[in-house]
């Protein structure tokens, strides 16, 4: 039986980063659901889909496939068959992934691929619905969160050191207007499954988190 460890949790708390880690340190696959979604998004943006036409993008959606492979213990994200890992982290790909998330057509492609990757693998999992939807009976779920403030200034302080001008406020208004979607929406909202642990980072290093987690996976184990 493989093992599998979820986290989930709002943008920018930091679930990749720590994901990845763990991953490094436990010999678990990593598996970076939000890079499917965005991967889409981009689809979706080249394609001029408006994002608040749903119907548009149930069509459309249909034109991209999207999966993963490993090199070098890398995720890479294939859209028909491109590597699109170096073009999906911007601010306007995020968004256009949560308006595109929402859509069953969108997720149900996604999650069937998320869930044969962990029947056969070790993984440690992160996103919005691992918990509550993709794999409920993960051995570990962690719900990984921090302020929003502590968020924005992170995302900020990613941006401004890759060169970038960006401002705070406007930032922290997008994570808060993003997260609103993730949790209002029909589908899978993001929320803290029952059987989760709360991890908040406002206040803690990257390793307390990764040790924290850790902790978690040997005693499950
Ligand atoms: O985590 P990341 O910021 O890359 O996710 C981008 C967007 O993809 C999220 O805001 C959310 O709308 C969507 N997503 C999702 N379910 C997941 C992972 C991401 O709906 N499991």
């Amino acid at each position: 039986m493989s093992y599998n460890v979820a986290i989930d949790g709002p943008a920018g708390a930091g679930k990749s980063t720590i994901a990845k880690k763990i991953a490094k340190k436990m010999n678990y696959i990593y598996v970076d659901t939000g890079a499917m979604y965005r991967a889409m998004a981009l689809f979706l943006l080249r394609n001029h889909v408006d994002p608040s036409d749903s119907t548009a993008i149930s069509e459309k959606c249909r034109e991209a496939d999207i999966t993963l492979c490993y090199e070098q213990g890398e995720q890479v994200v294939l859209l028909n068959g491109e590597n699109v890992n170096g073009l999906i982290r911007t601010e306007e790909v995020g968004n256009m992934a949560s308006y595109a998330s929402p859509n069953p057509n969108v997720r149900k492609k996604m999650v069937e691929l998320q869930r044969q990757l962990a029947k056969t693998s070790d993984v440690i999992m992160d996103g919005r619905d691992i918990g509550t939807c993709v794999l409920p009976d993960a051995d570990v779920k962690v719900y990984l969160t921090a302020s929003s403030a502590v968020r924005a200034k992170r995302r900020y302080d990613e941006l401004t050191a890759k060169g970038e001008t960006c401002d705070l406020s406007v930032i922290e208004a997008d994570i808060i207007e993003r997260d609103h979607r993730d949790m209002t929406r029909e589908l899978s909202p993001l929320k803290q499954a029952e059987d989760a642990v709360l991890v908040d980072s406002s206040d803690m290093t990257i390793d307390e988190v990764v040790d924290t987690i850790i902790a978690l996976c040997k005693d499950r184990r």
